[in-house]
């Protein structure tokens, strides 16, 4: 550990391994990690000179691939202004342009933006609001979340606490976290036939419990990091009804969902509901820097006003001119782009890529919506070694548990899309 600046890229390696944390990784005994030297398109470059054909958008985020000039261009002009000013008293054009992008496409009544960091406080934040909400309405006895089971909204306290409590890794921390409810997952699979009574549970629950839940919270139509499940847009259309019905918030995270992935720009389309409150992040910048935003609707955002009421929440680095540049750049050159004929064509990619793990005796299901394509194992793969198998074939895949998925940039070429799912398919193949 003496040399430093490492040199090799043994010793940077080295390094990493004795004092970086990774993402829900041991320190003692931390899984190999690949070190890379630059990106661009859909390909990571590692320091060994290896290529890698990126299979994951960096988690949902690179929906316009890596090193992209246009997004590059406008973080360039933008920093020659202000990388960053308070968001306290003063405003800038690239937030206020945002905003006004962000009130115009996305579903309808969402009029108040809030800009956040990260997935996760936007994710406290909506929370928050909910529980502002029903304070002023004098009704503060609404104050608990209903979630549903196999849902992820993030790590951190508030967001951690509506994440399905198992997959969630909830019970270490179950003594200090709030105790809301979980509602059973939706059932009817996207493209099934809808069956009445995958409701019938949250409509009990809704009822039950309608004078303490202040929201419900979820993931339209494609359950994430939870389990990658595909559900029926009718169950989200109906969760909309009952949350009129028995006066309960509906937040819709699409954190995952929105900027095209599931072939809508947002996934609550499917359904053509609309929330009251909405989580973005992740592709929000095209994956260059952190930004999140929660918009809420005139209703909640002046309820919670009323009275000289303030909304409380001010993260320091809110607002950041830096991401709002870049987000503004990359939300328009998705709008621009054929993003529905590309997702469409990403999707038949992985229906036919995919397809030879429909017959293998090691694999559950495979499922395909937009520009997922997500295969689930009967056992969970042994992380370590099939990470290195994926590197070794010249692909970047990242699967969790029993599930082996792909979300590839949108601008992947039908000829990388071929040899992602082929490699995916030779590495599945030699599973036990
Ligand atoms: C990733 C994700 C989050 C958390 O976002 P971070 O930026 O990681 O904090 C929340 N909800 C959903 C649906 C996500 O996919």
């Amino acid at each position: 550990m003496n040399h430093f600046p490492p040199v090799t890229i043994d010793q940077l390696l080295d390094y990493d391994r004795e004092h970086l944390w990774h993402p829900y990784t041991s320190m003692i005994d931390p899984l190999p990690v690949f070190a890379v030297a630059s990106a661009s398109g859909v390909r990571l470059k590692l320091e060994d000179g290896r290529e890698l054909i990126d299979g994951m958008s960096s988690w949902w985020c690179a929906v316009h691939g890596y090193n992209h000039p246009r997004l590059n261009a406008a973080m360039q002009k933008q920093m020659e202004k202000m990388s960053h000013v308070m968001f306290g008293g003063l405003t800038h054009r690239p937030a206020v342009e945002l905003a006004k992008l962000l009130v115009e496409i996305t579903p309808a009544g969402l009029e108040k933006v809030f800009l956040c960091d990260s997935g996760s406080v936007s994710v406290e934040v909506a929370i928050k609001m909910a529980l502002q909400y029903w304070q002023e309405r004098g009704r503060p006895e609404k104050s608990r979340m209903l979630s549903l089971r196999s849902g992820y909204h993030g790590d951190t306290f508030g967001a951690m606490a509506v994440c399905d409590p198992v997959a969630g890794m909830h019970n270490l921390f179950s003594g200090v976290l709030p105790r809301h409810l979980f509602a059973p997952a939706p059932g009817c699979a996207f493209g099934e036939d809808w069956d009445a009574a995958d409701i019938e549970e949250l409509a009990r629950f809704m009822e039950t419990h309608r004078g303490e839940v202040a929201a419900l919270i979820l993931e339209p139509v494609v359950q994430g990091a939870g389990g990658m499940r595909f559900y029926h847009p009718r169950y989200l259309e109906e969760a909309r009804a009952l949350c009129d019905r028995f006066e309960v918030l509906l937040i819709a995270d699409e954190i995952a969902t929105g900027f095209g992935r599931t072939g809508r720009l947002f996934a609550c389309e499917h359904a053509g509901v609309s929330p009251d409150i909405l989580c973005l992040g992740k592709a929000l910048t095209g994956g260059t820097l952190t930004l999140a935003a929660t918009l809420a609707t005139k209703e909640v955002a002046e309820t919670i006003s009323q009275d000289g009421g303030v909304f409380m929440h001010g993260p320091t680095f809110m607002g950041n001119p830096l991401a709002c540049a870049v987000a503004l750049e990359s939300t328009r050159m998705l709008l621009e782009s054929d993003w529905q004929g590309r997702v469409r064509e990403i999707e038949a990619g992985l229906n036919k890529g995919l397809a030879p793990c429909r017959l293998m005796p090691q694999v559950q299901e495979v499922r395909v919506l937009g520009a997922i394509g997500v295969v689930e194992l009967k056992k969970p793969v042994d992380m370590a070694q099939i990470q290195k198998k994926f590197v070794d074939r010249g692909i970047w895949v990242r699967p969790f548990g029993r599930l082996v998925y792909l979300m590839p940039p949108f601008v992947i070429s039908a000829e990388d899309l071929k040899t992602l799912c082929a490699a995916l398919v030779d590495v599945v193949g030699e599973e036990g």
